[in-house]
């Protein structure tokens, strides 16, 4: 920490600031990102009614300047406005709906033509929900993988969820609510159902809950909250703890088979499964074989 920097600033250094905004609680706002959205010449985000709604409730006013939208669908329009502003030696401060721009959120497009154009890019950092949520947890911090929002169809989440199987690392997912209980079978069933694992819910909000326990453990709470006529809502998160050391589920493994072989040849799919699980390839084609046999679908696809 460098205490000459405790003051707030004169004035906001050129260039593009990427400033974290609350994930829930409207006063995890740093000091330094209450500094730059008062004094930066220009003050872009994604929302700027949900932006111009945090200045005021931090007294921040907007001094004549003008709060430029951008996100992902106009970005080829506004960027350009913001670019110039930047080329002009202006400082322009970015946010994003909620949390750290870029995390799942817009920004690398303007963050990668900043640096292309030459022009400063700084970190305004604050609340990520991913990190929040891993604080949390209980669950190993030491190496995680942040893995975002998984596909929405079944068979496409399984795949990426047989990717990251073997990962030794905790893995994190941003979830839907209309979609948390289908997703958590689907890890349930590829990750294998004893992974340790906690759904962190409204983080930083009135209605927070953390749910800990392992992937089987969170698919018959989840279920049971919606034969209660109350299901999960708002945002949340899914951590699943890291494989434990050398051993892999055959369940896991058969489940990581089946969503392979939806979409590719049974060599294909036991060389696939095998390097992402780290297993040995004879033994997995050998159970890719066991599982067409048991389909009836003949034993072999002429390969190996
Ligand atoms: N840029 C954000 C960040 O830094 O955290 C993430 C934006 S992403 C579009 C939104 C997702 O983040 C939500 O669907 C949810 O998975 C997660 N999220 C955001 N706020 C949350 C909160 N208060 N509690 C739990 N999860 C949250």
């Amino acid at each position: 920490m460098d205490e000459t920097d405790a003051k707030p600033p004169r004035t906001i250094p050129p260039g593009l600031h990427l400033v974290a905004t609350p994930i829930g609680h409207a006063r995890d706002i740093t000091l330094r990102a209450l500094d730059v959205l008062r004094g930066a010449d220009l003050v872009a985000a994604e929302d700027t009614r949900r932006i111009r709604r945090l200045m005021t409730i931090h007294g921040i006013a907007r001094a004549g300047r003008e709060i430029v939208a951008y996100h992902d669908h106009n970005a080829g329009r506004a960027g350009p406005r913001l670019l110039a502003a930047l080329a002009e030696g202006r400082s322009v401060a970015y946010a994003s709906d909620a949390g750290t721009p870029l995390v799942a959120d817009p920004g690398l497009r303007l963050v990668r033509e900043a640096i292309a154009a030459g022009h400063p890019v700084h970190a305004v950092p604050g609340p990520v929900a991913a990190i929040a949520a891993l604080t949390v947890a209980g669950l190993p911090t030491d190496r995680f993988l942040f893995a975002g929002f998984l596909p929405a169809r079944s068979a496409a989440r399984r795949t990426a969820l047989a990717e990251l199987a073997a990962v030794p690392a905790t893995l994190i997912f941003h979830e839907s609510p209309h979609r948390i209980g289908e997703a958590l079978r689907d890890m349930a069933a590829v990750l294998g159902a004893a992974r340790p694992a906690v759904l962190a819910r409204e983080l930083t909000k009135r209605h927070e809950e953390v749910l800990r326990g392992d992937l089987g453990v969170l698919v018959e709470q989840v279920a049971a909250r919606g034969g209660e006529g109350r299901p999960l809502k708002g945002e949340m998160v899914v951590l699943v703890g890291p494989p434990m050391a050398g051993r892999v589920d055959e369940t896991a493994i058969e489940q990581a088979l089946a969503a392979a072989l939806s979409s590719m040849s049974l060599k294909d799919s036991a060389r696939f499964v095998a390097d992402t699980l780290k297993l040995p390839r004879k033994r997995i084609y050998q159970k890719a074989l066991e599982m067409r046999r048991r389909q009836g679908e003949g034993t072999d696809d002429g390969n190996e």
